[in-house]
């Protein structure tokens, strides 16, 4: 039973991600997509909005699960029983970072491997900050995440305006 972890924020699922999902399905026997609970970085949507979101979405895989943690990431894939961490490669620009993590994670883990699959070309330019920012602007984002995402941040945006009107 090979098993890997793709963690992340996932704030929220956009397509470029449920396409790394779906590349690593094919690869492992299971796939546990791993939200980060962070208390520091209060993102967008809640831990419990995230998970809710990568259910309704990448959860429908048969082999793909959905689950929060916190703490060191080589701790809860070791607790796990995985054997990989997947991460998702844009560009250029999230090699330094990305690297820098595969590094710092295999000191910490010798047994553990990084490995990086690139998403179809068409979602390279995606990130969950520039849905965001196009979704809060009022601009159509059908084509970056799937429904239930555009749903969920239709209203988040929508309380957002009822809140400063109100203001
Ligand atoms: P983090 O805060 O850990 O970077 P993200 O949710 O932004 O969390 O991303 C999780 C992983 O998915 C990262 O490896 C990131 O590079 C990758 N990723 C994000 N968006 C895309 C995309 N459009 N295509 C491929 N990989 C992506």
């Amino acid at each position: 039973m090979r098993l890997a972890i793709y963690p992340g924020s996932f704030d929220p699922v956009t397509n470029g991600h449920l396409d790394v999902i779906k590349r690593a399905a094919k690869l492992f026997d299971r796939v546990i997509v791993a939200v980060a609970h962070n208390e520091q970085k209060q993102g967008l949507f809640s831990t419990e909005e995230r998970v809710s979101l990568l259910n309704a979405t990448a959860g429908q895989t048969a082999n793909v699960e959905v689950m929060e943690f916190n703490g060191l990431l080589v701790e809860f894939a070791a607790a796990q029983g995985a054997c990989a961490v997947i991460r998702g490669l844009r560009a250029i620009s999230d090699f330094e970072f990305e690297f820098q993590m595969a590094l710092m994670n295999r000191k910490l883990d010798a047994s553990i491997e990084t490995l990086f699959l690139m998403p179809k070309e068409d979602y390279t330019y995606l990130s969950s900050r520039i849905v965001k920012e196009i979704a809060r602007l009022g601009g159509g984002i059908e084509s970056f995440v799937p429904e239930p995402v555009r749903a969920a941040l239709g209203e988040k945006f929508a309380a957002e305006r009822r809140i400063s009107a109100k203001v």
